[in-house]
């Protein structure tokens, strides 16, 4: 897979922490699967595994957590 944003290099898969902002809630997921592109340092994240991004700081939000750490627990079937 090339880069999507530069178009060059290619991705390695990683292990990377996502930090998602909403509402003044700060959630950081680690261990969220991503690639890495080699040639400028982009970080993709699976479409699937980004949609699940949302609802999960809108959990922390709603529990008025102001910074949740947690581990990335895949939902895909
Ligand atoms: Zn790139």
């Amino acid at each position: 897979m090339k880069g999507l944003i530069c178009g060059h290099g290619k991705t390695c898969p990683v292990a990377s922490a996502v930090t998602v902002e909403l509402g003044g809630a700060t959630l950081v997921v680690k261990g969220v699967p991503a690639g890495i592109c080699d040639n400028c340092g982009e970080a993709y994240v699976d479409e699937e595994i980004a949609r699940q991004r949302p609802s999960t700081a809108d959990e922390a939000q709603k529990a008025g957590v102001q910074v949740d750490v947690r581990e990335f627990v895949a939902t895909i079937s």
